[in-house]
């Protein structure tokens, strides 16, 4: 036998329980090393029964001098023990394991580990671990007197089994190779990866216990750091097409907009203006609060590009926001004489051929579209800039194949994402590395702040008075739902509210509705008809969180508000006050539980995307905050992802070895690194 070996050649290892590990994705003795502990026990303390005090956790080791089961109600099972060592009795309970009078016998010697407990005068142990003393005692017990792992488990793996399944094949662990290059191990203090696998399994004590957690939380940050840097480093010797820097042009553009630019835009479109003049590739994410006009800064370094006589490409992550930018930014491209061509999905197919055509011959330099970009017949000729709006909206692999090589000059574009989800320092640290980031940090001038109020359900009436009001004073409205249709629960559906606002409550006015399930043409219509103000009301799902600009409208009713995340609230909130007038966001709840109005009181009192993310981090945790769909990153530790320590100690540790080693010498540490390799496309 040796790593490789199929797991159910392994003594006791059944088909049944072959599968179960299957499922867990562990078919070699290899795997199963590698199948971690979650957490441990610490029954390390063998104490005499004397001096085992109650409220602690201590291992005692005695002989059975009682055992038996007894019925008591609901036909559950009590199995009671009394233990004795030379110092005192104890006595053991457990409930519903009648088989445990078959395992443990009179006059066995055992070892019992759990939490003392004082009960009617005397010391117990409820539901403790247990496990005969055996004469062979040179490999200590497995689940008692000692620290003890515990693995995640399914149904049919507990960690008993796991442990006497592993404990035989710690010898085979030595051949596992270590991938960590030695002068690494030897300046950071590490210990070498078989001893650390070997301590997380069955740690002789708690530092040696330490000792492993660190080694195995520096590697994951680690490869990390080396890829990251590793790729920005091949990044830089990329070439991307140069973009000379037109003052009179850029002049000409921003005297034709209808306002003044903030220091904050300046300063953003000014990077991304210098970095397009270079021929290394940029890789920049500009990041600013909803509503502090991303969009214009983006129209600048379109228009930079186009006029070059490149391309530039624009992402957006729905059909409703990219016919919405084709419109505005057509709209702020007239003045410098450019074009844009629109490409969506539920486009006709002479009209899709026609403008591939236009794109691929680089006569359409401005493309503003969907996901339909991504398609492989989408070739550019000389494709300059890629830009991303609402970037966290897209996977990996789509930000990846936006960066597509030109037909004439087979380069890489230069590279913008756009996003107003703030991410928390130690996190965008990691996750962007050494990544160029241009903040949008103040909104435009005169902008309102966004009055917000909770709204309980018995006020309803009140919230729609309001919205007839602002209607008569000339304004529009919306109404988000968190579902589309109903379903068995109490959540309002779009369907629902929209059937209600119409025909009951605002039958003398045009109510509309929009949702991502329906045809795109229903969609657009809908849409228009609520830009051109036909529509006064529109009841919608979630589609419009991004980007929809609608600046006459200026009350939200968001229903059943704490369904939703502080940083999703955030968004729609940022559809209102988006013009002149005083606009309004009412948090519709029927919930009374605390945390649910902790959030939302959250959302009145701050405007501030950065502080709202913040708070639903310390009210929430790390895991809801960034599922793993947007971190995107395979088998990272949250607690890892949150350690600056950690961060910059292996940011360091990566960047002197790459100062020092080339990476072709270390092939395994290369095949590591191989399973970050998604990493590579984070922006
Ligand atoms: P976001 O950053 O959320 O994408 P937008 O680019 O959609 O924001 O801009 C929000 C609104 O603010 C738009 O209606 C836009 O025309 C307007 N706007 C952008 N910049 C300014 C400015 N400097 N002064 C006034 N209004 C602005
Ligand atoms: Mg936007």
């Amino acid at each position: 036998m040796n790593l490789k070996t199929p797991i159910g050649e392994v003594a006791g290892v059944g088909e049944s329980h072959r599968e179960l590990l299957a499922g867990l994705g562990i078919e070699t003795i290899e795997d199963l090393l590698w199948y971690l502990p979650r957490r441990w026990d610490d029954y390390s303390k063998i104490v005499p029964i004397r001096e085992a005090k109650p409220g602690e956790t201590f291992s005692i080791r005695g002989v059975v001098k009682q055992i038996a089961n007894r019925r008591v109600k609901n036909g559950m099972y009590l199995t009671e023990a009394i233990v004795a060592d030379n110092t005192g009795l104890i006595k053991a309970v457990w409930f519903n394991q009648p088989f445990l009078t078959k395992t443990l016998h009179l006059d066995d010697e055992i070892f019992l580990a759990g939490q003392i407990e004082f009960s009617f005068g005397s010391i117990q142990m409820t539901s403790p671990s247990y496990e005969l003393v055996k004469d062979d005692i040179e490999e200590g017990p497995t689940h008692v007197g000692r620290i003890v792992p515990i693995y995640p488990e399914t149904a049919g793996i507990t960690s008993k089994w796991l442990r006497t399944k592993i404990k035989p094949l710690m010898k085979y662990m030595y051949s596992i190779k270590d991938y960590l290059p030695e002068t690494i191990k030897r300046e950071e203090e590490l210990i070498d990866l078989p001893a650390a696998i070997r301590q997380l399994h069955f740690p002789e004590n708690s530092l040696q216990l330490k000792k492993a957690m660190e080694r195995l939380d520096f590697d994951e940050m680690f490869l990390l750091q080396v890829t990251v840097l590793n790729a920005r480093q091949n990044l830089a010797k990329e070439q991307a097409i140069t973009v000379p820097y037109d003052e009179t042009l850029i002049k000409k553009f921003i005297q034709s907009l209808p306002y003044e630019l903030t220091t904050a835009q300046k300063k953003a479109a000014w990077d991304i203006i210098q970095d397009v003049a270079k021929n290394e590739p940029m890789n920049r994410l500009l990041q600013g609060d909803v509503g502090s006009g991303k969009t214009v800064v983006a129209a600048m370094a379109m228009a930079d590009v186009a006029a070059s006589g490149s391309q530039v490409a624009l992402l957006c992550p729905t059909e409703i926001l990219a016919k919405q930018h084709f419109a505005k930014i057509s709209q702020l491209l007239k003045s410098v004489d450019i074009e844009c061509g629109l490409l969506t999905g539920s486009m006709a197919k002479v009209e899709r051929e026609a403008l591939l055509g236009g794109i691929r011959e680089g006569e359409i330099k401005v493309i503003i579209g969907t996901h339909a970009i991504l398609e492989h017949d989408v070739e550019f000729w000389r494709l300059a800039l890629a830009i991303v709006d609402e970037q966290h909206r897209f996977g990996v692999d789509q930000r990846a194949a936006l960066k597509k090589e030109s037909l004439s000059t087979k380069t890489l574009p230069h590279f913008l994402s756009m996003t107003a989800t703030p991410i928390p320092r130690t996190l965008s640290l990691t996750l962007y590395g050494d990544l160029d980031l241009s903040i949008i940090y103040e909104m435009p001038k005169g902008r309102q702040k966004v009055v917000t109020r909770i709204v309980p359900d018995e006020k309803r009436e009140d919230s729609y008075g309001f919205i007839r009001k602002e209607i008569e004073a000339g304004r529009q409205a919306f109404v988000v739902c968190p579902l589309v249709e109903e379903k068995e629960d109490e959540r309002k559906s779009v369907m629902a509210e929209y059937e209600k606002l119409a025909h009951k409550i605002f039958l003398d006015l045009a109510v509309g509705y929009v949702h991502g399930q329906m045809p795109i043409a229903d969609k657009d219509l809908a849409m228009s008809k609520f830009v051109s103000g036909e529509t006064k009301i529109l009841v919608s799902s979630s589609v419009i969180e991004v980007g929809v600009d609608v600046p006459n409208a200026t009350i939200m009713i968001i229903e059943d508000a704490e369904r939703f995340g502080l940083a999703q609230l955030h968004q729609f909130r940022g559809r209102v006050g988006r013009g002149l007038h005083q606009s309004y966001c009412l948090l519709s709840t029927s919930s009374k539980a605390e945390v649910a109005l902790k959030r939302l009181n959250a959302l009145v009192h701050t405007d501030d995307g950065f502080k709202l993310a913040d708070t639903d981090l310390e009210i929430r945790g790390p895991g809801e905050f960034i599922g793993s769909r947007q971190h995107g990153l395979p088998d990272i530790k949250m607690k890892n992802l949150m350690n600056l320590e950690l961060i910059s100690r292996c940011r360091e540790a990566a960047k002197r070895f790459l100062g020092k080693h080339s990476l072709d010498e270390y092939p395994l540490l290369t095949a590591k690194m191989s399973n970050f390799d998604k990493v590579l496309n984070l922006e």
